[in-house]
């Protein structure tokens, strides 16, 4: 059972050589019976930002997250398939999506928070993106938090990656004006011709963010979609409209930093009536089958499209993984190990 393990706690940005690739031949490829347990082979999995908070010390995570224990496999949200099962909900050949070990196999002792995947008719990795994890992050954030009306002005950071690209197309369908950022060309140019979105730009070239949001919100911002944090937050809070909203969904850009920057603009939210609300994806999922009715049609219609980079078997998980925090990835990052 080939592990990707992490070799010990991580202290500013995480890097391929902090996990090492290992094997455990121990497990067993049956479940113990009456057990209630699953034995999961795992298909895809997902790379995902929250991963590195986990590899703190506990005492330096956040969020209330049990961090990984070096010498151990790390874990996230992955497709799997049902290879035994002593659990009443799971039979054998099921698919399912959910947290799971960073392994080719897994034996899930209480499998109650794994989603059976029921459609099969799109590709199987979605459910690590578009109809998984993210995709919900993205429809909880946009939709409840954000509560967008018809012809607003709404700006997302990050836009191009597994929640962004979906938050923006979600935002065209409303009728909204939308404008991303990323950290490169081709991923501007994504935006733009592959997405839907009004405009797009790339802030690493931009020496002044408060400049460029002028240009592109003249009449400022009426709904942030904040994905990175620092000085973006800061740049945005001078240019909002009365009454905007901003969705707090994550902040990467602070997620390496031993001291978090500080934001400066906060007293713009007084004089613009402006609604912060952080939100974790974790509290929507009684949400699921509702945002299934909804995306589902849009896909098979070709109303929204999704952006896939796949890094291939386990060994490349680690590079796969650190590469989310250089920007390495376009599009949702996952690493198959099989496909069936
Ligand atoms: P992405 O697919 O967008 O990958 C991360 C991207 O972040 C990179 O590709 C890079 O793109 C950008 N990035 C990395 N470092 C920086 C930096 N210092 N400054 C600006 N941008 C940076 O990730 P996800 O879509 O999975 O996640 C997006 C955000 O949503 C994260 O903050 C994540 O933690 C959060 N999240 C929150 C959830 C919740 O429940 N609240 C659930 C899921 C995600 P680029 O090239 O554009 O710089």
């Amino acid at each position: 059972n080939k592990q990707v393990i992490l070799k010990n706690y991580v202290k500013g940005f995480p890097k391929e050589s902090d996990m090492i690739i290992s094997s455990d031949n121990s497990i067993s490829l049956k479940v113990p019976e009456g057990s209630n347990g699953v034995l999961l082979k795992n298909l895809y999995l997902s790379c995902d930002p929250y991963m590195r908070n986990l590899m703190s010390e506990p005492k330096d995570t956040v969020g209330g997250l049990p961090s990984y224990a070096p010498g151990h496999p790390i874990g996230g949200y992955a497709v799997s398939k049902v290879v035994d099962s002593e659990h009443p909900k799971f039979k054998k050949g099921d698919l399912v999506w959910g947290t799971t070990g960073w392994e080719e196999y897994t034996l899930n002792k209480s499998p109650d928070s794994l989603f059976k995947i029921d459609h099969t008719d799109v590709p199987l990795s979605y459910y690590t993106g578009l109809l998984g994890m993210p995709g919900m992050t993205a429809y909880a954030g946009f939709y409840e938090i954000c509560k967008p009306k018809e012809g607003e002005k709404v700006f997302i950071s990050a836009a191009s990656g597994a929640v962004g690209q979906l938050v923006g197309q979600f935002a065209k369908l409303m009728g909204c004006y939308v404008v991303g950022t990323a950290g490169s060309k081709e991923k501007v140019d994504l935006l733009k011709d592959k997405f839907g979105f009004d405009e797009a730009f790339n802030y690493k070239e931009e020496a002044d963010l408060d400049k460029a949001l002028k240009r592109y919100f003249p009449e400022g911002i009426d709904i942030y979609f904040e994905n990175v944090g620092g000085k973006m937050l800061d740049a945005v809070l001078l240019n909002t409209r009365l009454h905007a909203r901003i969705a707090v969904c994550g902040m990467i850009s602070q997620y390496n930093l031993e001291q978090p920057e500080g934001v400066h603009n906060l007293m713009h939210m007084i004089y613009k009536r402006v609604k912060m609300e952080a939100f974790t994806v974790i509290d929507f999922y009684h949400q699921y089958p509702k945002f299934l009715e909804t995306v589902l049609p849009l896909i098979r219609e070709a109303k929204i499209t999704y952006i896939e980079d796949t890094a291939e078997g386990l060994e490349n998980g680690p590079a796969a993984l650190v590469g989310l925090f250089s920007g390495r990835n376009v599009g949702k990052q996952l690493v198959v190990i099989a496909h069936e």
